[in-house]
């Protein structure tokens, strides 16, 4: 039986610079091929004209060009509608299945993209963590997700394209620090063909500390939003349970110091649930919370989710709470909630992949 070469795309800059020296070609190559992939999108080494015929068949003896599949493809209202929310389920390697949603509004294109498949967390609220956790996921397929988003865009208008990243999808992107910022170095490199201001793009973590001080040291200047859902230890671990590796106390002292580091305020994200965190009380632990240092809040509407008990909250109490945070001079945001109809909306990736995947290939 023949065996399947490997795909030369999961390789990171380092091991590509690796492989290209195992073939005793020159270090300039690793640039050279690492643009034809990433900026070109080349699907074949032949198409790699810069590089001799050589060293092409030589790739071509050992590696393959591979890409995700697309899967299944939903759309939230209608086809014709411009800002529908759409959720794209890609088939990798593995076989195994992710998925990655665009939510496009009247001046951006945002890509929500997944860093693992699944996610070891187990968050409460959030249907990825019930899926459990199967892998990190490699820089390039964090980046072919934003590819595939924007071919998808391509077809409806060809001038539009992805002005947005946030990683929000499936997974916790800081358990994924090495691929996350590969990806991400790739993705705004300006001298490829797609390409992104890093401040364009926003890391989103429930907190995990190391991962936020070693981003703080990356030299990367993307944005950062915490989970946070609660200013209430007890509470926040009863949503959250990796917070009771990393306390309130701690991450209002990490979140001082990276905001001091990086001059960048971070965004706390808020989910507002019925009964569990929507209190007066709640609201003034969280204004405490965020007054150490550069923030804003964010708050957003729960999304259903089967067979979680968790209920959104009425209008009046959001009102009430949105008063609460403005009252005490802080600026907060009540983010509109995107995609809910095909669990594409925060915290309801799941990639379960038990639609038909009809729409295969049909980008
Ligand atoms: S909210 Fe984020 S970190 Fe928590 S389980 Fe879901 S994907 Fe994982």
């Amino acid at each position: 039986m023949q065996t399947r070469l490997s795909n030369i795309k999961h390789l990171s800059r380092q091991e590509l610079r690796q492989a290209i020296a195992n073939l005793g070609e020159p270090a300039y190559r690793t640039r050279q091929i690492h643009q034809w992939i990433f900026s070109h999108r080349a699907a074949t080494f032949e198409e790699m004209t810069t590089i001799s015929l050589e060293l092409r068949n030589k790739l071509a003896d050992q590696f393959r060009i591979g890409f995700p599949i697309l899967a299944d493809c939903q759309q939230d209202g209608s086809a014709n509608d411009p800002f529908s929310t759409v959720k794209l389920l890609l088939e990798l390697d593995d076989n195994e299945k992710i998925e990655t949603v665009l939510i496009p509004s009247e001046n951006r294109m945002t890509a929500c993209v997944s860093s693992q498949v699944g996610c070891p967390l187990q968050c409460r609220f959030c249907a990825s963590g019930q899926t459990g956790f199967k892998r990190n996921l490699s820089a390039d397929e964090i980046i072919d997700q934003v590819f595939s988003l924007n071919d998808f865009i391509r077809t409806k208008h060809e001038s539009n394209e992805i002005t947005n990243i946030v990683f929000m999808g499936m997974g916790e992107p800081l358990l994924n620090f090495e691929n996350l910022k590969e990806s991400i170095e790739v993705l705004s490199d300006q001298s490829y063909k797609f390409n992104l201001p890093q401040r364009k793009i926003t890391i989103s973590t429930v907190g995990i500390i190391p991962g936020i001080n070693e981003l703080g040291k990356s030299g990367l200047k993307t944005k950062l939003a915490i989970s946070l859902h609660s200013a209430s230890q007890e509470t926040r671990e009863s949503l959250i349970p990796v917070a009771s590796e990393f306390s309130l106390t701690q991450l209002r002292k990490t979140l001082s110091e990276y905001t001091s580091q990086t001059g960048e305020p971070v965004t706390l994200v808020y989910m507002l649930l019925k009964g569990i965190n929507d209190s007066v009380e709640d609201a003034r632990l969280l204004v405490k919370f965020s007054r150490s240092f550069l923030c804003k809040i964010n708050l957003i509407d729960y999304n259903s989710i089967i067979n979680m008990k968790f209920k959104p909250v009425f209008n009046e109490t959001k009102d009430m709470f949105i008063q609460h945070i403005l009252d005490a001079g802080i600026h907060v945001t009540v983010r509109k909630s995107h995609g809910a109809s095909i669990n594409a909306a925060c915290g309801q990736l799941a990639a379960k992949g038990t639609q038909k995947a009809e729409n295969r290939n049909n980008l």
